[in-house]
């Protein structure tokens, strides 16, 4: 599944092929995507321009002239490709969208999870999608100040509540352990004791966990065409996440005795963790 990291690398790949250009044709080969296309999908935005791409968790919002914004989620295996000249269509090729200078990017999605709406530039923060989301972890709104008073009402451990997307937008598994890795925290202290002053540290490490990630991610991609859905290197970085039993890189007990990093069940997900380190 696509996550917060591979979004940024679409959003990377997709800008220089249609930040400034207008839409030239839009075909639709399947609407019916996890939800509907929107009614007149392809008409409503043929000839507008993409002004900018920006991205809010795993939300992209595609901002085109007119002040309407077209919001795009990869679900579970949504992915985009470009292609250069007329393409080769494959199966689950859902969309096909061309720019005037003949640029085109084909949204693939086998599973269907993923979905795309527009709405008005001024209907934002009510879009049904949006309106409960936290902010983005790497965004101005995400801080200390945010993070703790919403941790100080949340009555969870600090890993489920990192989960809630109503709290940080786009926030998976992955990154929730390996941002308690970071700050030496265990994954079953309750929110409420970060709360005061363990937020600005807490901030800080899901911030470096995101952007290692991306730079990660981007990396493994230079030299393609951006495809959503695939990992890019920051697996191989991976401190505790998926590496039960393993020594943990910051550890040098003896994993015969202690039996390694620890998985358990949190709120019914995989949780990783160093139970020398994380207190
Ligand atoms: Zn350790």
């Amino acid at each position: 599944m696509p996550e917060l990291p591979e979004v940024e690398t679409v959003r990377a790949g997709l800008r220089p092929v249609l930040e400034g250009r207008r839409l030239r044709e839009v075909i639709v080969r399947r609407g019916d995507l996890r939800f509907p296309l929107p009614s007149s999908f392809a008409g409503r935005l043929l000839g507008r321009r993409v002004d900018t791409i920006d991205r809010h968790g795993k939300y992209l919002l595609i901002r085109l002239s007119g002040d309407l914004i077209w919001l795009a989620h990869l679900g579970m295996s949504g992915r985009f490709r470009l292609a250069t000249a007329e393409p080769d269509l494959w199966t689950h090729d859902h969309l096909v969208f061309v720019t005037e200078d003949g640029g085109r990017v084909v949204f693939h999605d086998p599973r269907r999870f993923g979905f795309m709406d527009l709405l008005a530039t001024a209907d934002l923060e009510r879009h049904p999608r949006l309106a409960d989301l936290g902010p983005d972890p790497l965004g101005p709104a995400f801080g200390p100040v945010f993070l703790s008073r919403r941790l100080e009402r949340c009555g969870q451990p600090i890993k489920a509540a990192l989960l809630d997307q109503r709290i940080v937008a786009g926030m998976g598994n992955i990154y929730a352990s390996e941002s308690l890795f970071r700050i030496g925290v265990s994954p079953f202290r309750p929110a409420e004791a970060l709360a005061r002053r363990g937020s600005r540290r807490l901030v800080a490490a899901i911030r470096s966990v995101f952007a290692e990630a991306i730079a990660a991610g981007g990396s493994s991609m230079r030299d393609h065409v951006p495809v959503s859905g695939e990992l890019g290197t920051f697996q191989h970085r991976f401190a505790v996440y998926h590496r039960a039993g393993q020594r943990c890189p910051g550890c040098s007990c003896d994993i015969a005795v202690t039996g390694g990093i620890r998985r358990v069940v949190l709120g019914g997900r995989a949780t990783y963790f160093c139970v020398h380190r994380q207190r």
